[in-house]
Formats: C-alpha cells, sequence, structure tokens
C-alpha cells in the first residue's frame, strides 16, 4: 500500500528527511523511505521470515499513519556506519573537573552529530568564584560553562538536517541558581538550550507552607522568569525517581531536551507516538486497533535499540542494560475533537488515563514476551521484561506534521493558523492550515454550542486544566510527559505559581509554562498575526 501522507507531509520529508545524492536531489521516495525504516528495524528479528514478516508489520502502521518512529529513526535507519543513529534522547554526566566537562562536549558534539538531542544536570560543578586547587584560581560556575555546550551547538549541525538542542538543568540548592534562573532572560543569550531547575518534594512542602519563607520566596523567582520568558522549567526530581524503575542503579537527574526522558549519563532512549486522532470507530475511541499497534510499535523500538549504530561504547553499553523505550502518542486534540469530548472536561481526562493505560498494559506485555523470545537485561530481571521503561509523550514535533495530526497531547493552539516552513535551502515558506476536524464538524453543521465546548484552543482551557491533561496522562507513562502549559497574556505570576504547585501535586514529572507573548520570536501565528 501507498503511504497516507498528505502533500504538506510529503514536502516536509522532501526538504529534510528522504536521502539525496551528492547534487542534493533526493534518491527515495517517501513509501521508500518507510521501506528502507521498517526492513532496516526488522533486521534486528532473528531469522529471514521473521525479518520479512516484522518488515510488513512496521511498514503498514506508518503507512497508515498509526504510528511514527522519532525523527533519526526516519532519517537515518539504514545509514552505514557511523551515521545509523536512530535515537532523539540522550543524557550525558557531568563532574566537577575540566576533564569531565571536556569529556562531556566531547559527547555533546559526537551526539548532536549523530542526530540526538542531549541534557545535563550541572549541579555537580562548583560555584562560580569557587577556589581552583591546582591554580588557586577562581571557578568560572555552571552558568559559564553552559555558554560553551551552547557554542558547540551552534556549531554542529544534526547531519546537516537540523540544530542540535539541550536541556540544562541546575538543582535549587545549588548556590548559582538565581544566575542560572536568569540566564536567559535576554533574548538571544543561550539559545540552544531549554533550562529547568530540579527541586525536590521538600522544597515544594516547604514553598508551600510557609509563604515568607527562602523557598516560597526562591519559587516565585522562578515564577516571575517564566512568566517573562518561558524560562526556566521546573522538574520533580522525587517524582522521577519514584517512577524509576531501576532504583539500584542510582538517582536520576536529568532528562532530555524536552523533558520527557529522565535517563542516566550515557543512556539513550528511542521514542515512538500513536496517531490517536485515527482510531475513532462509529464514534467510539477504538481500543481494539489501539493495542494491535501498541503491540507492534512496542516490538520495533526494542527492535531499533538493537540495530541502532550509538555514537559512542559507553551509550551502547549504557542503552543495553536497561532498553528503555518511549511509546507515546499525538492526535490528541484531533481525537477529542473527532469524539466531541472538550478537552477540559472529566470525560477527556478519564479517556487520557484509559488509552495510557491501554498502552503500556500492551507494551508491557510485548516487552514480556520479547523478554521470552530474545532475553531480559540481566538488571531487569527483577521486572521479568525486556525494557526498564515503555512508554514516554513526546512533543512530536515534526512527526505530527508528518501525521497530519495535531502535536502530542497538546490542544491546538489555533483552528486555522499560517506556518513557517524552513526548507533545507533556508527559504522560509509559509503553509495556510485550517484543522481538518474543525472544517469537517463545520461541513456537517453541528450546533453553535456544541461547537464552542469542543473546539477549544490553548488559550481557551485554564492553566489547571491543562495541568490536569499531563498528570492524567503521565499516571501511565513511565518516563515522562512533554507539555506546555500555555497562558494567556493576561495571566499573573500567582497563576504560575498556582500551576507549579497544582502540577507537583499531580505527580506531574516536570512543568513548562508559556504565556503568550511573552518571548519576541513564536513560530506559530494565528490568523489575526497575519
Ligand atoms: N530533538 C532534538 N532536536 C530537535 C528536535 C528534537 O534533539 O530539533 C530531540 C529532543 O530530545 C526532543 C526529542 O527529539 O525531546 C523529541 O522531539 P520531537 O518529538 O519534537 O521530535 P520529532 O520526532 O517529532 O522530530
Amino acid at each position: 500500500m501507498k503511504p497516507a501522507f498528505s502533500q504538506s507531509a510529503r514536502d516536509i520529508l522532501r526538504d529534510r528527511y528522504l536521502w539525496r545524492d551528492e547534487n542534493r536531489n533526493p534518491i527515495e521516495k517517501p513509501e521508500e523511505m518507510l521501506r528502507r525504516v521498517a526492513t532496516h528495524v526488522a533486521g534486528a528479528e532473528r531469522t529471514l521470515p521473521l525479518q520479512y514478516k516484522w518488515a510488513d508489520e512496521f511498514y503498514e502502521i506508518m503507512a497508515k499513519l498509526l504510528f511514527m518512529p522519532n525523527s533519526p529513526t526516519l532519517m537515518n535507519a539504514g545509514r552505514p556506519s557511523p551515521h545509523g543513529q536512530l535515537a532523539a534522547c540522550f543524557v550525558v554526566g557531568v563532574e566537577d573537573s575540566m576533564d569531565s566537562i571536556c569529556e562531556a562536549l566531547r559527547k555533546q558534539m559526537l551526539i548532536h552529530k549523530s542526530g540526538g538531542g542531549t541534557g545535563f544536570n550541572f549541579s555537580k560543578l562548583r560555584s562560580e568564584g569557587a577556589k581552583v586547587n591546582s591554580t588557586n584560581g577562581r571557578a568560572s560556575g555552571p552558568v559559564s560553562f553552559m555558554g560553551l555546550f551552547d557554542k558547540a551547538t551552534e556549531t554542529v549541525q544534526q547531519g546537516g538536517m537540523r540544530r542540535g538542542a539541550n536541556m540544562g538543568i541546575l538543582n535549587i540548592d545549588h548556590p548559582d541558581i538565581r544566575k542560572f534562573i536568569h540566564c536567559k532572560d535576554k533574548d538571544g543569550t543561550i539559545t540552544n538550550f531549554n533550562i529547568s531547575v530540579g527541586v525536590s518534594d521538600s522544597f515544594m512542602k516547604k514553598a508551600e507552607e510557609n509563604p515568607c519563607g527562602d523557598e516560597a520566596a526562591l519559587l516565585a523567582e522562578i515564577a516571575d522568569s517564566a512568566w517573562r520568558t518561558g524560562d526556566p522549567g521546573i522538574i520533580f526530581l522525587d517524582a522521577i525517581n519514584r517512577g524509576n524503575t531501576t532504583p539500584e542503579l542510582g538517582e536520576l537527574t536529568a532528562t532530555n531536551p524536552c523533558g520527557e526522558s529522565p535517563l542516566y549519563p550515557n543512556e539513550a532512549c528511542n521514542l515512538g507516538s500513536i496517531n490517536l486522532s485515527l482510531l475513532v470507530r462509529d464514534g467510539e475511541f477504538d481500543y481494539e486497533t489501539l493495542r494491535g499497534v501498541a503491540a507492534v510499535a512496542a516490538r520495533f523500538l526494542d527492535d531499533v535499540i538493537e540495530i541502532n549504530d550509538y555514537p559512542l561504547p559507553e551509550i551502547s553499553q549504557a542503552v543495553k542494560q536497561t532498553r528503555k523505550i518511549g511509546l507515546g502518542v499525538m492526535g490528541w486534540a484531533d481525537l477529542l475533537f473527532r469524539l466531541r469530548v472538550p478537552y477540559d472536561s472529566e470525560e477527556a481526562l478519564a479517556l487520557a488515563e484509559n488509552i495510557m493505560r491501554t498502552i503500556r498494559e500492551t507494551a508491557c506485555e510485548t516487552s514480556v514476551e520479547l523478554g521470552r523470545e530474545k532475553g531480559v537485561p540481566e538488571t531487569l530481571a527483577h521486572l521479568g521484561r525486556r525494557n526498564a521503561t515503555l512508554t514516554c509523550i513526546a512533543p512530536t514535533g515534526t512527526i505530527a506534521l508528518l501525521a497530519g495530526c495535531s502535536s502530542g497531547i497538546e490542544p491546538l493552539f489555533a483552528l486555522e493558523h499560517t506556518r513557517v516552513r524552513t526548507q533545507i535551502d533556508g527559504k522560509k515558506v509559509v503553509m495556510k492550515q485550517v484543522n481538518r476536524c474543525y472544517e469537517e464538524a463545520r461541513k456537517e453543521g453541528l450546533d453553535e454550542e456544541t461547537m464552542k465546548k469542543v473546539f477549544v484552543t490553548s488559550h481557551d482551557i485554564s492553566p489547571a486544566a491543562h495541568v490536569r491533561m499531563q498528570g492524567s496522562f503521565q499516571k501511565y507513562t513511565d518516563l515522562a510527559v512533554s507539555k506546555t502549559i500555555n497562558l494567556r497574556h493576561e495571566c499573573g505570576v500567582k497563576d504560575v505559581i498556582g500551576a507549579y504547585t497544582l502540577a507537583w501535586k499531580e505527580g506531574c514529572k516536570g512543568i513548562t509554562i508559556y504565556r503568550d507573548g511573552s518571548k519576541q520570536s513564536q513560530v506559530l501565528y494565528t490568523k489575526e498575526d497575519e
């Protein structure tokens, strides 16, 4: 069967995904790209008949746009070594020594070159001005070193396809925390990092219980900065470690760039997302198809680990120890439109939980089967399955465009909008888009009241409803959930603090807020802004 890609998906594929010859002309069609991915990934299966069987199954779920792996898998599957790197998420450890900083920088550059994004927790670095024993000099501090990692990112293109992305984390008890909170205040500084403050439960408790204490003041400072600029985010370190399935390997302290994968240093995670918008049958959610797709997708992601060409041997070793995979969803807002369920309703929260529980359950069963078939890593013997983690919710920034659905679990930003797409040659193309489900409903002549309730966008939804949706998806997500809590321009810092507290109580693993109009450049423009 031919893949169901739309014309705009085909344009994106041509600009950024299809393989090219030396004159930069595409040498494959979208269908051939999916065949390449399916065949290469199925190469991890043990016998030729199994490889054929699974290649067909993998091809089918992608061609029907029911499942998409993360971009590096689409771009690089089948490339000869050392360019066959397929995972999107990496974490690099940084210790308090020049040796370690140089080593981390080297790892970052190699990972970016391979198409992956990197996360760091810089809290072990001594503070700015602290003594350096060997020279009797003064230390530069984590924020200054972060500038170095930022510059390196600027220089390395991800295989010519896109720029690398980073997550920089500093724990709340680090002496340089205030400098860190404000390190992106000025537009144009540290442009290739998302930044997050790592906080503990005890910090959040103190901030809540004593409005006059230091903790409350610090939380307010974080909220104020996020209100102004969108940065920093917060990472709830205790929630992350409560969800850690391998605590004997140590504490988790860092995540990948968009926060959805808490990982150990040198670990990587490959992601894939199921397109929920297509899973409607007779006006109801189609759990049966979901189970089928989730089982094949989980196997696909485990196979990716096997055939992935990791940029460093220590990464390969760390990954094989835990075999983390991140199966998630996209097209959630579109699904709700099709089912006529408002995003900000109890029904939507319950459905989110049910869908994610079904995906997790199915992926877990597959992982147990895969363990019997192919073996369980020693570290995971106590879990009795092949993968330490199964589920994760990614932003799906590009793959949702390929699948033609809304991104991740986000509500729509607008029902009609123009999108600015940058082609490989740097030219910008403006694409006009009206949400398909909205258009369908309008044609159907749905009554005004239902239209108003169902077709809600980011800013119609209260910050609390955004956070609750994140919390509902988090319940059955082993890794974490990528979500932006969108606030209206006129929201106050108090609303931001409220969202932080609710996210913590809901068991979210982190929170990122964005107040409309608070940064100078936005990727999306609503119709009125044209
Ligand atoms: N990522 C990256 N650079 C980018 C976009 C994404 O390194 O320009 C990594 C990052 O770790 C992010 C992850 O890919 O958290 C998943 O992002 P997304 O789901 O948006 O990627 P897609 O597969 O849709 O391209």
